[in-house]
């Protein structure tokens, strides 16, 4: 035997282990998820397990270091087991074909075949093992029988083949598929196998050409793994596609190996690569190295191959929960979602059997839909009606008269539609390209809720519609609650977004008062002297951080005023008292602006809260000076009304004015009247909100009159003391 012959023959070996471990992975896994039940899977593994062992024998059977004897049995083995594979896979493929007559024939025919699978094993047809010329491997002789074991496998592969050809003219639909994917594997694999392990061999009576007979079979796993994975041969999908990337990897990992090997000891000659070799070992590891990237490359293309129609389940969610809520109208609603279904799980049609009332139903769907009679989907109620469920049609027995509805409306899978009672259903037709799977209908029932309250929506909205007159109080009243829905919904975001600006602000504060405090240290040149543009820089900071610290501490007050998390604490007051204090924080600011400042009014004791009433003031003094030009006055008045118990105080100022229609929104939160006294001043638009907020505390009113250019009077009221005693 010649190095490349070797080669040769150790490549094809590798190639015989992969198809057998393949097949028997394959095997295994059909039996798994309870497939040992179905007779077709049992077919299958039988199938499997046969070829396996004939692989191994036909390879090994020829080592040396048998004995004759050993190598003579093993050849049995190898004759008989060779035979058996094709009498499965006859089965098998019968079955797949479900052509009753032949699958028949081909059961009676056992009583013929097993016998002579059982006279392959011995010398009359496998021969005896001899030693070949250079003694170097046994040499195998058909035995006199030989053409009665010829006659039985030109029968077996004949009814394959005559199988194949009539399943794939008579087969529909996913049956077609799987047997288009099994029928062209074995008929690139069968012929050259029957050639080179048997015919060959007989007519030139040489037994070299049997090294070519397996191989071929490669393809025909490949096929069987295709069937199973695209077209739901059996239900394991992922885990055939993982195994055939790995397959398929070590096979172009081997085929690498076996070409840089002939490669190499073509180039010096005399080294034997596949050996012990150093070279060799160098291969290996280089191989290693190069088996990740090998691998990756596979699972992407087996990936690419068998899920192309794979779809991600959240961002179906995200597209039916956008059509949810984009329509309510129920023939809108029912044909869109059922586009977007049929798109998404590739289906050939989907519609929606609504009740809307009684004896009053709807269908909608994707174009050209079949119906769903009501007597029928009354059927369906008094099965499945309590729960939400996907019913698959091919998972029903084949008695099942839901089934055989479904299958006459051509209907594969229908979602029932339940909340307490059934409201509907949606009918999926047959997958498009291959099979629904597991996580389809996971996904279905996932979707159910969203869609059941949807419909019901859409339903209900269309009651309103189509009653009259009637109707118009539920429209109102439907419209009220959805106003108040949302209006809880906005007082809900408001008060998340207080609880926020509280927080900011407080965490705002603390930095921004150490600001000010070293600004105030390096005014004062305590960290050494400063030039004018330093110094007049510094004003600027100081000026603004002021601003800042004055925005976040109205912020922080109206927070509380608005959460009602601030604290009242009610005392009898002198209101002249009150107003003095107002007056000392402010009329440095008057005096150097030029602005008169009075106050008059009867004495009067007032129930307030002291720390609040100055904050009031304050802050209309503060506003009352700021939109007064220099030589105008300020005012303050108080009025007793004895028959409310109420005091009226009045700040009036000869100012700017506020504008009619700027009036009503001045007391809200960040209103400000566009001018340029505003700009200059740089307020906030809080200053109002406050007084509004604490004056509502204090259980009084405010409000405004105003003429523009004349002047503003802001009046406000305060409960007087029960104690009327001036102090
Ligand atoms: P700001 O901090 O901006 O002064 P306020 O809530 O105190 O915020 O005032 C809101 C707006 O009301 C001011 O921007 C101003 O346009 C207007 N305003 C308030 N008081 C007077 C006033 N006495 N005269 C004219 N406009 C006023």
């Amino acid at each position: 035997m010649s190095l490349n012959n070797i080669l040769l023959d150790n490549l094809l070996n590798m190639v015989d282990a992969i198809i057998a471990v393949s097949l028997l992975l394959l095997a295994l896994a059909s039996m798994l998820k309870q497939g040992y039940k179905k007779e077709i899977n049992r077919l299958f593994a039988a199938f499997s397990c046969f070829m396996s062992i004939w692989l191994m024998a036909f390879d090994f059977g020829d080592n040396i270091w048998f004995t004759q004897q050993v190598a003579s049995i093993i050849t049995g083995i190898s004759c008989a087991s060779g035979f058996i594979t094709l009498i499965f896979l006859m089965l098998f493929i019968l079955k797949l074909v479900s052509y009753k007559k032949l699958d028949v024939l081909a059961w009676r025919s056992l009583w013929l075949l097993w016998p002579i699978t059982a006279v392959s094993a011995t010398p009359l047809v496998a021969g005896v093992a001899v030693i070949s010329d250079d003694g170097k491997y046994y040499n195998f002789t058909y035995g006199p029988l030989e053409w009665l074991y010829a006659a039985g496998i030109l029968f077996t592969v004949g009814v394959i083949a005559y199988g194949v050809i009539y399943g794939l003219s008579h087969a529909k639909g996913m049956q077609k598929h799987q047997l288009k994917a099994t029928g062209i594997g074995l008929l690139i694999s069968i012929p050259p196998t029957v050639l080179f392990a048997l015919l060959l061999p007989l007519l030139t009576d040489n037994i070299w050409w049997t090294n070519f007979g397996t191989a071929p079979i490669l393809i025909l796993v490949i096929s069987l793994y295709f069937g199973v994975v695209r077209y739901h041969l059996f239900d394991i999908r992922a885990a055939a596609v993982r195994t055939l990337a790995y397959v398929l990897s070590l096979a172009a990992l081997v085929a690498i190996y076996y070409v840089l090997a002939i490669v190499i000891s073509s180039l010096f000659s005399g080294v034997t690569v596949a050996g012990q070799s150093p070279l060799d070992v160098i291969l290996t590891i280089g191989l290693l190295f190069i088996f990740q990237p090998i691998k990756k490359f596979f699972d992407r293309l087996t990936n690419s191959i068998f899920y192309h129609d794979f779809y991600k389940s959240d961002e179906f969610f995200a597209r039916l929960n956008n059509l949810f809520t984009s329509t309510t109208d129920l023939r809108n609603l029912l044909e869109r979602t059922a586009g977007e279904i049929a798109t998404t799980l590739k289906s050939e049609q989907a519609f929606f059997f609504v009740h809307t009332g009684k004896d009053h139903y709807v269908t909608a769907g994707t174009a050209r839909h079949q119906q769903l009679p009501p007597e029928d989907a009354l059927f369906i109620q008094s099965i499945y009606g309590k729960k939400p469920e996907v019913i698959v049609a091919s998972m029903l027995d084949e008695d099942n008269p839901i089934r055989r509805l479904m299958i006459s409306h051509r209907i594969e899978i229908i979602l029932t539609l339940v909340q307490a009672d059934v409201i509907g259903y949606l009918c999926l037709g047959d997958h498009r390209t291959s099979h629904y799977t597991n996580r389809d209908a996971k996904v279905l029932l996932t979707a159910a809720d969203g869609l059941v309250v949807a419909v019901k929506n859409a339903l209900s909205i269309q009651e309103i519609k189509n009653i009259n007159v009637a109707t118009t109080q539920q429209h109102i009243d439907a419209a009220t609650k959805e106003l108040r829905i949302s209006n809880a919904l906005l007082q809900h975001i408001d008060s998340e977004k207080d609880e926020f600006v509280s927080v900011a602000s407080h965490e705002l504060r603390t930095p921004m008062t150490v600001i000010r405090g070293y600004i105030s240290l390096l005014e004062r040149e305590q960290l050494g002297p400063l030039d004018d543009g330093q110094k007049a820089m510094l004003g600027k900071m100081g000026a603004n951080t002021k601003i800042l610290i004055d925005l976040v501490n109205n912020m922080l007050d109206l927070s509380k005023i608005e959460s009602g998390s601030i604290d009242i604490t009610l005392t009898d007051n002198l209101l002249d008292d009150l107003i003095d204090q107002a007056f000392k924080d402010t009329i440095d600011l008057y005096n150097t602006k030029g602005v008169k400042l009075t106050y008059k009014g009867p004495k009067v004791m007032v129930s307030t809260d002291t720390t609040k009433f100055e904050r009031i003031m304050f802050n209309l003094l503060n506003n009352a000076y700021k939109f007064t030009d220099a030589g105008g006055k300020v005012s303050v008045t108080s009025v007793v009304d004895d028959a409310k118990q109420l005091v009226t105080i009045c700040v009036a100022d000869t100012g700017i004015g506020v504008a009619e229609e700027a009036k009503a929104g001045l007391f809200r939160k960040f209103s400000q009247v566009d001018n340029y006294l505003e700009r200059q001043s740089g307020g906030s638009g809080l200053g109002l909100a406050i007084c509004k907020g604490l004056v509502e505390k204090l259980d009084g009113k405010i409000w405004l009159e105003s003429t523009i250019g004349v002047g503003s009077k802001f009046i406000f009221t305060m409960p007087m003391s029960d104690n009327k005693q001036t102090k």
